[in-house]
């Protein structure tokens, strides 16, 4: 039986896990210096969970859940994104009656039914943080400047940073009717999809990735001409914000999220060195969650990070593999006793040791040494037991020095710092 990873799902290798596990540190690192903490949620949920939050009429409810029915017949689904599980849990939990804003960041794996291609998988890995209970627009600047900070960390270059308002709901049903009309002549033009959301949800249709509705719907109205008085100040003021913080970005009045929850700020971060999947994070606010799930009003903002589309930019300057600190090579019964033991002296005191093992030869474990980039090797056999001495070979170096057997822990930490 020949058996293979589902389509658009893949494996992740040791190599590539060095580059994860650096970036996942970075985010780590920088995240704390905003007072973010971690939160592990679970990867699937009740069906309801995105439904309500996503919206019925997005690409993601509609296409692209992972659904299916339990053995107690319930309703789950594995989750698309992190908000709406956060959401849930900060309901369920009332992290609400915790100091504000409460501040969040999670890692993990996504599922969404798509077209495979460069950049989407249908298994994908987000970064998100999110910041509940803070309506002040400085919350928003802040949230986008720690992702800059991040990015800037992480080596990413060319990204841009898009911005831009889609309202709240006193503003946005006013933009709707005018987004009606304009489209009303053209509706003809639209993919049976859109026309459905013409009714239901016009805005999902800015949203649509079928050619002809990116055509038919050029010079439609902006939103952000449409803004209610407060939705358009706390957007002038997380500019101001922006600008005091002097981080550049592009206004984009047709950047519409994917996900219906979305209220006021919205932004996304491209990068001119990827191709068709061009955006590395995307967030924005949705202060009407919160309550969507029957907790009490609480403004809320965050973003996704696309961990496999950051991984791919960096790959090529990537040097952070690390390599095995010593490889003992043992020669006979009793060498591999004491290289046992050793090795296990070695590694309590914090190296990285990897050792022969029985019946293998020099050449072959020399062999096993180079291929696993092993940075010092010894060898031990019945002369160096004798004598309390081993040969150090310095494989980049390539030379060798005398070291007394207990003194090898020290000069290898000397030698490694
Ligand atoms: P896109 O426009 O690329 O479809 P999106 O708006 O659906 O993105 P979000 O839901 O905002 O994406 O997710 C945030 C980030 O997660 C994206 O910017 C992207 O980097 C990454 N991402 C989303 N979907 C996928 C996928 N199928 N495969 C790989 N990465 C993805
Ligand atoms: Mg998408």
């Amino acid at each position: 039986m020949k058996v293979k990873a589902l389509k658009g799902i893949r494996d992740i290798l040791a190599l590539e896990s060095y580059l994860w596990y650096h970036i996942e540190s970075l985010c780590r690192e920088v995240f704390k210096t905003y007072g973010y903490h971690e939160i592990r949620l679970p990867i699937i949920e009740a069906t309801d969970v995105f439904i309500r939050s996503i919206g019925e009429t997005t690409d993601i409810v509609e296409k692209e859940m992972y659904t299916f029915q339990d053995k107690g017949d319930r309703s789950v689904t594995l989750r698309p994104e992190g908000t709406a599980s956060f959401v849930r849990a900060f309901v369920e939990h009332h992290l609400y009656t915790e100091p504000l804003p409460q501040k969040y960041y999670y890692f993990g794996p996504m599922f969404r039914y798509e077209r495979p291609q460069a950049g989407r998988q249908r298994q994908f890995y987000q970064i998100g943080i999110e910041a509940l209970g803070v309506k002040d627009p400085k919350l928003d600047a802040e949230v986008i400047s720690m992702l800059k900070t991040l990015f800037e960390k992480i080596g990413l270059k060319d990204t841009i940073f898009e911005l831009t308002s889609i309202g709240c709901s006193q503003c946005r049903p006013n933009y709707g009717s005018a987004l009606k009309n304009f489209l009303k002549n053209r509706l003809s033009l639209f993919c049976e999809d859109c026309q459905r959301r013409y009714e239901i949800n016009p805005l999902r249709i800015l949203d649509c990735k079928v050619k002809p509705c990116i055509e038919a719907r050029q010079g439609s109205p902006s939103i952000t001409d449409f803004l209610c008085s407060d939705c358009s100040k706390h957007f002038e003021r997380l500019r101001d914000y922006l600008n005091l913080l002097k981080i550049p970005y592009t206004l984009n009045p047709n950047l519409v999220r994917g996900l219906d929850y979305y209220t006021k700020t919205a932004f996304e971060v491209t990068s001119e060195s990827l191709g068709a999947q061009n955006a590395v994070a995307a967030g924005g606010r949705y202060d009407g969650l919160v309550e969507e799930f029957g907790g009490p009003p609480t403004p809320g903002i965050g973003f996704a990070i696309g961990v496999e589309r950051i991984a791919s930019l960096i790959k090529n300057s990537f040097t952070g593999q690390e390599c095995h600190d010593l490889f003992i090579c043992p020669l006979g019964h009793e060498a591999s006793d004491k290289t046992l033991i050793f090795a296990e002296e070695l590694r309590a005191k914090g190296l990285w040791v990897e050792t022969g093992y029985e019946g293998a030869s020099l050449r072959s474990q020399m062999r096993r040494a180079n291929r696993i980039g092993a940075r010092y090797v010894i060898v031990i056999g019945e002369d160096e037991i004798k004598k309390g001495e081993v040969k150090l070979k310095d494989m980049i170096g390539k030379y060798e020095t005398t070291v007394d057997m207990d003194k090898i822990c020290e000069t290898l930490i000397k030698k490694l710092s």
